[in-house]
């Protein structure tokens, strides 16, 4: 038995522990489950990488062990104190950084296949699909590598998150997909040393698409970008899987790929946006921001909106006989999903039905609130999806909206004019009692004003939401 086949049967369990860990990832109940038999699928992956690396020392490039050995001492150290220290607020801008480096791996293989290439091989006419291997994994690996790179600056705050709308941005995307299909004819008729001018000259050409396509798209569609992305990062992996010749790559490229287009399609759905319009960007564009800070005083004053306290909050809830808890971006950032679990016991506790309300693209990553809730041991069977709420919201006696914003705001359904028209949302307004929890009046992610803050039966409990929801526990 050769160290090839048994690396490459380990290959193949590999590639069924990653099936079996997207099954158990469907599922907030075996998520855990899937975790683990993730990680065993990636740990032996890894082993097996590195015994056929080895074995194979001589071709394509050499690999030692102690070269294999530095870089996982190097990445290991990096990874584990990145993940001790991001902030789960800080999620979605470090996966959006993890996929640019995918990308740029994928960038780095294809030139290193083309650099190992034997002389003349093409002009020999022999390695014509190995040309063209290296040419879409260097593609979408730039595409990728840009694009996460904005995406990491948009959800991290540095860049602007409105849409970059160029005049005749879609002209441009168009003739630098025309430009790159003429640079792949050029680069696979082309001999050795003259073959790199096509694939340096497509790959600024990529690294500009990745970059426009990602700046073009506005704050609320990220989360189809975040998506659309990581399946781009998937594709990347099994580009480079076929230029590296690796099945496994192959294999878990195209999970990721395909999962993360079935996530866009998903995201697109809960947005009520065709994925095109998304891809094609725009969305946000003409946002105005809503009053911040001094100004949210001001309106109280002016009695456009109602303040309350946590004492009236907590005497609302023990009139109550059912609560529903709609949570946002704002419960990740105050980290309140303790304390607002503490809260849910409390009202169970003295009998009133207490449900949880989670919007589809709710906080900054798809996800984002059940694993916030999960950390924090809140039943599961509690936790409703935004189309199995929506239905019960009329019959329920308070809303407690917890730093949730874009996911609540009535006017995608009321205004057609609103850049969120046409987005299904949860209808907080329809209960009898509405308690918003957060800073100020300011807007959500999608830069909209919200018109639930203005409504009859709204109140705003201002202030930090995890500290708000401790004196409403303490009051209780
Ligand atoms: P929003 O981003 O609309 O609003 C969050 C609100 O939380 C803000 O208005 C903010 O108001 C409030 N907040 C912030 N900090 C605190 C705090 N410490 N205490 C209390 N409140 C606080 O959140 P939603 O979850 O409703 O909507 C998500 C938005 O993000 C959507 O537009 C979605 O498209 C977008 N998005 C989603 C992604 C995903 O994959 N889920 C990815 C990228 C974007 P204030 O400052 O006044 O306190």
């Amino acid at each position: 038995m050769t160290v090839t086949s048994v690396a490459q049967a380990a290959y193949v369990i590999a590639g069924l522990l990653f099936v079996l860990s997207l099954a158990g990832l469907s599922a907030q109940e075996s998520a855990r489950r899937g975790t683990v038999l993730g990680m065993l699928g990636m740990g032996l992956a890894i082993v097996a990488t590195i015994a056929l690396a080895l074995d194979r020392s001589q071709r394509p490039w050499p690999v030692t062990a102690g070269l294999i050995l530095l870089v996982l001492v190097v990445g290991a150290a990096v990874g584990s104190w990145r993940a001790r220290r991001v902030e789960m607020t800080q999620m979605p801008e470090l996966i959006a950084l993890l996929h640019s480096f995918v990308g740029l791996s994928a960038v780095l293989v294809g030139y290193g296949s083309f650099l190992a290439e034997p002389v003349g091989a093409a002009a020999a006419g022999g390695d014509t699909v190995h040309r063209v291997e290296v040419f879409l994994g260097v593609l979408i690996g730039a595409v990728t590598f840009t694009g996460s790179v904005v995406a990491f600056g948009k959800l991290s705050g540095r860049l602007p998150s409105a849409p970059l709308t160029l005049p005749g941005r879609h002209a441009l995307n168009l003739l630098a997909l025309v430009a790159c299909a003429g640079l792949l004819a050029w680069f696979v008729a082309a001999d050795g040393g003259v073959a790199v001018l096509p694939l340096l000259l497509m790959t600024l050409v990529a690294l500009a698409l990745g970059w426009h396509l990602v700046a073009a798209i506005g704050g609320g569609d990220m989360p189809v970008v975040v998506s659309m992305l990581n399946s781009y990062s998937g594709w990347a992996a099994a580009a480079a899987g076929f230029t590296l010749g690796n099945d496994l790559l192959i294999i878990t490229g195209a999970l990721v790929g395909a999962s993360g287009a079935i996530l866009s399609y998903l995201m697109c759905r809960a947005m009520n946006r065709s994925f095109w319009s998304v891809v094609l960007g725009g969305f946000g564009a003409g946002a105005t921001g809503g009053p911040v800070g001094g100004a949210a005083v001001e309106a109280v004053q002016a009695g456009e909106v109602r303040a309350t306290s946590p004492d009236e909050v907590a005497a609302l809830l023990t009139a109550a006989r059912s609560v529903v808890v709609v949570p946002g971006y704002g419960m990740a950032v105050a980290k309140a999903q303790h304390p607002v679990a503490d809260l849910a016991e409390h009202l169970r506790e003295r009998g009133v039905t207490v449900r949880f309300g989670v919007h589809p693209v709710a906080g900054r990553l798809p996800g984002h609130m059940n694993v916030l809730l999960a950390e924090a041991r809140v039943p599961y069977d509690l936790v409703l999806g935004m189309e199995e709420v929506n239905p019960d919201l009329p019959a329920t006696d308070v809303v407690l909206v917890i730093g949730a914003n874009d996911t609540v705001n009535p006017a995608a359904q009321d205004d057609p004019s609103s850049p969120i028209a046409g987005m299904p949302v949860i209808e907080a307004w329809k209960a009898r009692d509405v308690v918003v929890f957060k800073r100020s009046l300011a807007t959500g992610y999608a830069g909209v004003q919200n018109p639930l803050f203005f409504r009859e039966n709204t109140r705003m409990l201002f202030g930090d939401a995890r500290e708000q929801v401790d004196k409403i526990v303490q009051a209780l």
